[in-house]
């Protein structure tokens, strides 16, 4: 009886760090919007490519957030963490007109 309390609690355990884990990482997913006034003030875009050209005339489409200086998210991942906007994600393939070359 006391072997199958021990087992029911050790699976309980296991199962609720698996849904704090995946409610941790839901929470890190959350992405930083066009239309966020930090973000607006930088001319964010999730798309690089959409860039307005005429308003940011040094932009080119190969300047992405995952080769700048500011980016910390993995390699591959479709977005990641960035200095400039804390707690929340910016695209991989985004800008903003702070980007500065990943050194
Ligand atoms: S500072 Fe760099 S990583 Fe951050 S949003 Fe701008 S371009 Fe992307």
């Amino acid at each position: 009886m006391q072997q199958t309390t021990r087992r029911t609690f050790m699976m309980q355990v296991a199962v609720g760090g698996t849904a704090l884990a995946a409610a941790a990482g839901a929470m890190a997913q959350a992405k930083v919007d066009e239309k966020d006034p930090q973000a607006a003030a930088l001319g964010y875009a999730a798309d690089t490519t959409k860039v307005d050209a005429k308003k940011f005339p040094k932009h080119t489409k190969d300047q992405k957030c995952e080769n700048c200086q500011l980016y910390t998210g993995k390699a591959k991942e479709a977005s990641g963490p960035c200095s400039l906007f804390a707690g929340k994600h910016v695209a991989a393939a985004g800008w903003c007109s702070a980007w500065v070359k990943k050194a």
